[in-house]
């Protein structure tokens, strides 16, 4: 018999929850992972309004987010005009915080949580995962066999490095992002964010009464940019002066850290194996889905697991499910986060509706929650809805003239 039915690789926001979900549902679980908890990692760790309802749907929100401000109102400044609208409560809880609770509900949901495991690598026995091959921190090897592996290992999943699973609609690395936390910086629970001409950043709160400042520049731009770092983070904060005048008043308190991030999805399941997270699909960090995304996986992959380990279903009738739902589900955001990580403007019909749209505290509510992964953008720019602003926005200049 196998020794768990489900070994998870990977234990953040992908993986940690997986395993909890499926130890809740009774299954024996381990879950590994190279770090030890509290730890971080690179990620700019807004969790919008969708992410914050899974939190709370797990009973995790409060400690997920303690000492960490909501952000209640998110303004997208594109330079000649600001569309600010209220998608719902964010948070952006440092992945110290977040992480080790995500950890900590994973175990305490019955899952067998090992820190700083490190596997090597996945066990193949006649065309099916069985198993993992790996190191804990006293050195010794180790062999741990399962029913199913989850790859929860995300960007370079090896998980997913053994199977190779098909990948689709992929797309290069379009942006570069740099980061660091600054005090002195007061939000006033605001998320910002500022587009300019193949430049963008943006800010938000975080613990601690921090603030992280994110700047990004075209993919192209990477080696160059390179050389002189900060300057090139302050020279793009400093296409907007009143930005860079509260800037100038805070403390940066950390270094510069960041990257570009490949664009991809991936069949999540095979035999005996299946991937969450960023393991399975990734989307530029532009947008700041990446978090929600994994919550989102780990929900479906373990209610499909659950039927497959219970025998309701057949494992490949549940998993398909799973990669349809999610597939269905992020397509649009997919393509929209593309768009904006392109730095490039928008289509001209897009940037007529979004101008529309900043005369219109509904329609600027509406383009928010598209920003947060609330709603669909193929809702919000359907040819319905953008003539609906359009004639609002009509309308409201007809009132003005009046
Ligand atoms: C610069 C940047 C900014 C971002 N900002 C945001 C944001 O603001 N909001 C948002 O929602 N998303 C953001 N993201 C995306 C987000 O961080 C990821 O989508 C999210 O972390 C994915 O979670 P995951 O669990 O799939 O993978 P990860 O968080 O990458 O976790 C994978 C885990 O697997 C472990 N692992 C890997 N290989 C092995 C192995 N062989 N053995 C044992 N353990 C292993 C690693 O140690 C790691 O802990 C950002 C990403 C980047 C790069």
């Amino acid at each position: 018999m196998s020794g768990h039915d489900v070994i998870v690789v990977g234990a953040r926001c992908a993986g940690s929850p997986t395993a909890m979900l499926l130890a809740r549902a009774g299954h024996r679980v381990l879950v590994v992972d190279r770090a030890s908890f509290p730890s971080d990692t690179l990620s700019t760790h807004i969790v919008h309004a969708p992410g914050v309802a899974a939190l709370r749907r797990w009973g995790l929100l409060e400690r997920a987010v303690a000492g960490c401000p909501p952000i209640e109102e998110y303004a997208f400044d594109f330079g000649p005009f600001t569309i600010t609208g209220r998608p719902g409560t964010a948070y952006a809880p440092r992945r110290t915080v977040l992480d080790t609770v995500l950890v900590e509900a994973a175990a305490a949901a019955g899952a067998q949580v090992r820190e700083r495991f490190t596997v090597s690598e996945l066990l193949v026995e006649e065309g099916r995962l069985v198993g993992v091959r790996g190191r804990g921190s006293d050195g010794r090897e180790v062999v741990e066999r399962a029913r199913v592996v989850v790859g929860a290992d995300g960007l370079h999943s090896l998980v997913a490095r053994t199977v190779r699973p098909e990948q689709y609609h992929e797309k290069p690395r379009l942006l570069c992002g740099y980061y660091a936390y600054w005090s002195g910086l007061p939000m006033a629970g605001r998320f910002e964010t500022y587009d300019r001409q193949e430049r963008a950043f943006a800010a938000w709160p975080t613990n601690d009464d921090l603030t992280v400042v994110i700047t990004g520049w075209p993919y192209r731009e990477l080696a160059a940019n390179r050389v002189d770092l900060e300057g090139n983070y302050l020279a793009t904060i400093g296409t907007v002066p009143e930005f860079a005048e509260r800037l100038r008043a805070a403390r940066r308190e950390t270094r510069l850290v960041g990257t570009a991030v490949p664009n991809y999805f991936r069949k999540p399941y095979g035999p005996g194996w299946a991937l969450v997270g960023d393991a399975g699909y990734n989307t530029d960090f532009v947008t700041g889905q990446g978090i929600q995304d994994a919550f989102r996986d780990a929900q479906r992959c373990a209610a499909a697991l659950d039927e497959a380990l219970t025998g309701a279903r057949s494992f490949d009738d549940a998993l398909r499910d799973y990669q349809s739902d999610r597939d269905a589900h992020v397509r649009a955001m997919y393509e929209f986060t593309a768009g904006i990580a392109s730095l490039e403007p928008p289509p001209p019909e897009v940037q007529r509706l979004l101008a529309a749209a900043s005369t219109d505290q509904e329609a600027m509510d509406g383009f928010a929650r598209v920003a947060a992964g609330v709603t669909s953008p193929a809702e919000y720019f359907s040819d319905e809805n953008a003539a609906r602003v359009l004639a609002r926005a009509a309308g409201v200049g007809e009132g003005a003239r009046r």
